[in-house]
């Protein structure tokens, strides 16, 4: 398995380090519905000398905290409204979100849900480096949906958006695939790391959910060739109370989940007065995965111009 491990790793980092945003022009307008909950995140923005520090509290402490959370949500019945937050300053590129990603969504190869994009500049004084793990933001109106027929992609209660995958392929998947601003969705090519080594392993043929149906990567009728498929917030793990792979597997202890609904979730309390990024929000995307914008405590402020030159 650790071997397994290794080579997945070694893979996603080969996967190539696409832009991140892509042009907006083909985003059209269009209601946007269901915000209540992210809404509730918005807040008056801290000035610059009120940035609070990272959370001092171990990673372990905060996972135990948003589990917990998770539990009662699920117990009560309630809607949640998922939002994910990422601290980007505690972010350490390590690619284990993208490892634990992989390894609980079958995805081929250069296909995985989750990226870290790292940028450095130095070295010398003023020498930088940041790292900023991406996954689909599960937009409140997305683009995705909005370049697909009516029915083929769609938004659970919770926020997140599915998409159906006996429909959505071929010339659908990459309609779909173009229209998001983040460029997050992966169409399958149904290629598989083991193939020819000499055999292709059970372990990525293995049948797995995703969506809400038992799905597998094997070729013939049912399999994801040629779909387009995306980050799902791990629903599966969510509809049966765990966090999603990503966040507790985070090393750095940068990423928070939890339900915007809850005024007294973590994702509440540490969103509030904060500095935070949604791209896009301007053209009414409105996405889920939430950034703060504050560099580190006496660290030189790293501005858009970083990533997007
Ligand atoms: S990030 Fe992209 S794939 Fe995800 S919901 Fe938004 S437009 Fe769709
Ligand atoms: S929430 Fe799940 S599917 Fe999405 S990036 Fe994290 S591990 Fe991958
Ligand atoms: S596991 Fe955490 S610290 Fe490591 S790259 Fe992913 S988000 Fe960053």
């Amino acid at each position: 398995m650790a071997e397994s491990v290794e080579v997945t790793k070694a893979l996603a980092k080969e996967s190539g380090r696409r832009r991140f945003f892509r042009a907006l022009a083909s985003l059209g307008s269009g209601a946007v519905t269901g915000l209540a909950g992210v809404k509730l995140l918005e807040s008056k923005r801290a000035e610059a000398a009120e940035i609070p520090p990272p959370l001092t509290e171990s990673s372990g402490t905060l996972i135990l905290r948003m589990q917990q959370e998770l539990e009662e949500t699920v117990r009560s019945g309630r809607t949640p409204s998922w939002v994910m937050v990422v601290d980007t300053r505690r972010c350490v590129g390590c690619d284990a979100c993208t490892v634990a990603c992989r390894a609980e969504n079958p995805t081929g190869p250069g296909a995985n849900f989750r990226r870290v994009i790292q940028r450095e500049h130095g070295p010398g004084q003023g020498a930088w480096a940041i790292f900023k793990p991406v996954n689909c933001l599960q937009c409140e109106d997305p683009p995705c949906g909005r370049a697909v027929p009516r029915g083929m992609i769609w938004k659970r209660p919770d926020g997140i958006i599915e998409f159906d995958y006996d429909r959505l392929k071929g010339p659908y998947a990459r309609a779909a695939a173009r229209a998001c601003p983040f460029g997050q969705i992966r169409v399958d090519e149904g290629k598989t790391f083991t193939e020819g080594t000499p055999a292709e392993q059970p372990y990525e043929l293995r049948s797995f959910v995703e969506n809400g149906q038992v799905r597998t990567r094997k070729r013939g009728a049912g399999g994801l060739n040629d779909t387009a498929r995306k980050c799902t917030f791990c629903s599966h793990l969510l509809d049966a109370g765990v966090l999603p792979a990503c966040v507790t597997t985070c090393l750095g202890g940068a990423m928070y989940f939890g339900d915007a609904n809850n005024p007294g979730s973590l994702v509440r309390e540490i969103t509030q007065g904060r500095r935070i990024f949604r791209g896009h929000q301007y053209a009414g995307v409105t996405p889920r995965v939430i950034y703060f914008e504050e560099p580190m405590p006496d660290a030189a402020h790293i501005d858009c111009t970083a990533c997007h030159y």
